[in-house]
C-alpha cells in the first residue's frame, strides 16, 4: 500500500521504515528541513539500533522515501499517519498546535474524490480525533476522509524489534472502509489488532503508560521499605515478578522515570481526568514517589560526602535510558545539573547522548564530558551511575578503582553487584538494597 507519515522523528521515521520494509511504499515527511537533507544524504538523525540498516536498504530499494512537502505525501498515500510531538504545557495539559496545525495542512492539500485515512500515531488526549476531524472539514468542507487511532506502543531503543513485533497493535475506527484499510496495511505484521472505537483507543495510550509509570512508582516506594527494614529490593521484584499476574517488567528501583513519554503522559492523564470532572489522584501520588527518587540519591551522596562544593564528581550515563541517544527529560541530566548547582565538579560520560545534550544546550557551562567512562572516573572522589548502559558493567572496576581519589560509588540503577563492588574495595550504595 501507499503510505504517508508526518513528522520523521522516533516515532515516524521508525514506523515509516518497518512498514517499508514489509513492503508497503512510504514516504517520511517533516518541516524540519535539515532533517530531511540528512535523511537524503543517507544520515539518520537518531540513534535507534538497527534503524539505520532498515532506512538505507528500503531506501535502496525504492520503498522508502523524505521529503518536506504535505502535499507530495499525501497526494501519494492511501494513508496519512500524524506522527508529529504532543508536549507537555506548563500546567500538564497536551500542547495540541502541532496536530492542530497538521490537520489544517492536511485539509488544505486533500483533492476532491481524494478519500484517505488519516491517521493519529501521536499520543494525544481522548477526543482530539474529533477535533483533528472537526478542524480538517472546517477548512475544507467536501474532503473525503475518516480519521482513526492508532497509538504507538515502541520503545527507545528497542523501536525496531517493538514496531516490527508489537504485542498488539490498536485501531480506533468509526469507519468501516477505514477499518479495513488498516487490517490491510497491519496484515504483513501478523499480530493481534484490537479494534475499537476512537476514543478507547486514544484513551488506551495514556492508560497504558500511566500504569507502567505507576509499576516503577510502586517498586520505588517498595525500595525505601526496604532500605528501612535491611530488605533487597531486587529479591523482593524478582519474587513478585515471577508470579505471572504481575511480570518482572518495569519492576526496577532505581532513580525513577523519565524521558519524553511517562513524565509528559502521566501529567497529561492527571489533566484529562481534571478536565472531565473526575480526578485521577493515585497518579498525583506516582508523580510525587517519581520526583523523589532523585532527592533520595542525592541525600545518600551529601551523607558520604558532606558538601558537594568542589567535589570532584563522577556522572556515567546521560540518556533517559540504555540504547538511545534520547537525553529529554533525563533524571541523570536533571542529576548533573542539581550536583552543579551545588558547586560539584563533574565529568560525565554517555555512550550515545553526550552530543544531542551539547546541542540542547541541557548541560551546565562547567560540566566535562569525558571519552570514555574510565576518563570521568580519574580523580573523582564519587562515581554515580546514572543510565544503565551494560557497557559500564563490563568495564575494568580494578582500573576504575585505581583511577579514582575514593573509591565511593552510588549506583542509580543497580545495575552492579554490590559484594562483587565491595569485595573490589568500593564502598556501594544501590537503591534499596543492603
Ligand atoms: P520527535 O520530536 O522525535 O519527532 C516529531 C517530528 O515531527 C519532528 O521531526 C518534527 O520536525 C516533526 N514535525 C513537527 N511538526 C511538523 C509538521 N507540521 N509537519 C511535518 N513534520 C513536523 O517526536 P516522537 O518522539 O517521534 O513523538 C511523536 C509522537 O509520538 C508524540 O505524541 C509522542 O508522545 C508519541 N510517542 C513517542 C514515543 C517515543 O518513544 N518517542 C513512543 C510512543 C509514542
Amino acid at each position: 500500500m501507499d503510505l504517508c507519515i508526518i513528522g520523521s522523528g522516533y516515532v515516524g521515521l521508525v514506523s515509516g521504515a518497518c512498514f517499508a520494509e514489509v513492503g508497503h511504499t512510504v514516504i517520511c515527511v517533516d518541516n524540519d528541513l535539515r532533517k530531511i537533507d540528512m535523511l537524503h544524504r543517507g544520515q539518520i538523525p537518531i540513534y535507534e539500533p538497527g534503524l539505520e540498516e532498515l532506512v538505507l536498504r528500503n531506501v535502496a530499494a525504492g520503498r522508502l522515501r523524505f521529503t518536506h512537502s504535505i502535499e507530495d505525501g499525501v497526494d501519494n498515500s492511501q494513508i496519512v499517519f500524524i506522527a508529529v510531538p504532543t508536549p507537555p504545557q506548563a500546567d500538564g495539559s497536551v500542547d495540541l498546535t502541532y496536530i492542530e496545525r497538521v490537520a489544517r495542512e492536511i485539509a488544505g492539500v486533500l483533492k476532491p474524490g481524494q478519500y484517505r485515512v488519516v491517521v493519529d500515531k501521536s499520543t494525544v488526549p481522548v477526543k482530539t480525533g474529533e477535533k483533528v476531524d472537526a478542524t480538517i472539514r472546517r477548512y475544507n468542507p467536501t474532503a473525503e476522509f475518516d480519521v482513526v487511532s492508532n497509538p504507538e506502543f515502541l520503545r527507545e531503543g528497542c523501536a525496531v524489534p517493538d514496531l516490527m513485533k508489537p504485542d498488539r497493535i490498536v485501531v480506533g475506527s468509526a469507519s468501516q472502509r477505514a477499518t479495513d484499510l488498516m487490517k490491510r496495511m497491519y496484515e504483513p505484521f501478523q499480530v493481534p489488532i484490537l479494534v475499537t472505537d476512537v476514543s478507547s483507543a486514544e484513551l488506551i495510550k495514556h492508560a497504558a503508560n500511566s500504569f507502567l509509570s505507576l509499576k516503577i512508582s510502586y517498586i520505588n516506594a517498595v525500595s525505601a521499605i526496604c532500605e528501612a527494614s535491611g530488605a533487597d529490593v531486587e529479591m523482593v521484584a524478582d519474587g513478585i515478578g515471577m508470579d505471572r499476574r504481575i511480570g518482572r517488567n518495569f519492576l526496577n528501583a532505581g532513580l525513577g522515570y523519565g524521558g519524553s513519554c511517562f513524565p509528559k503522559d502521566v501529567k497529561a492523564f492527571i489533566a484529562i481526568s481534571e478536565e472531565l470532572g473526575v480526578p485521577f489522584r493515585l497518579l498525583q501520588e506516582v508523580e510525587r514517589i517519581n520526583a523523589g527518587q532523585l532527592d533520595v540519591f542525592i541525600k545518600k551522596i551529601k551523607d558520604a560526602l558532606w558538601v558537594l562544593r568542589d567535589k570532584r564528581i563522577a556522572v556515567w550515563g546521560l540518556t533517559f535510558k540504555p540504547d538511545t541517544d534520547d537525553v529529554r527529560n533525563s533524571v541523570a541530566i536533571e542529576l548533573v545539573n542539581r550536583l552543579v548547582a551545588e558547586g560539584a565538579q563533574v565529568t560525565a560520560y554517555d555512550p550515545k547522548g553526550m552530543e544531542k545534550a551539547v546541542e540542547y544546550k541541557l548541560l551546565p557551562a562547567s560540566l566535562k564530558l569525558a571519552h570514555s567512562p574510565l576518563e570521568a572516573a580519574e580523580g573523582a572522589e564519587a562515581l554515580l551511575l546514572a543510565t544503565e548502559w551494560k557497557e559500564f558493567a563490563r568495564q575494568d572496576f580494578a582500573a576504575v578503582k585505581a583511577a579514582m581519589h575514593t573509591p565511593l560509588l552510588f549506583d542509580g540503577r543497580n545495575l552492579l553487584n554490590p559484594k562483587t563492588m565491595r569485595d573490589m574495595g568500593f564502598t556501594y550504595h544501590g537503591v534499596g538494597r543492603p
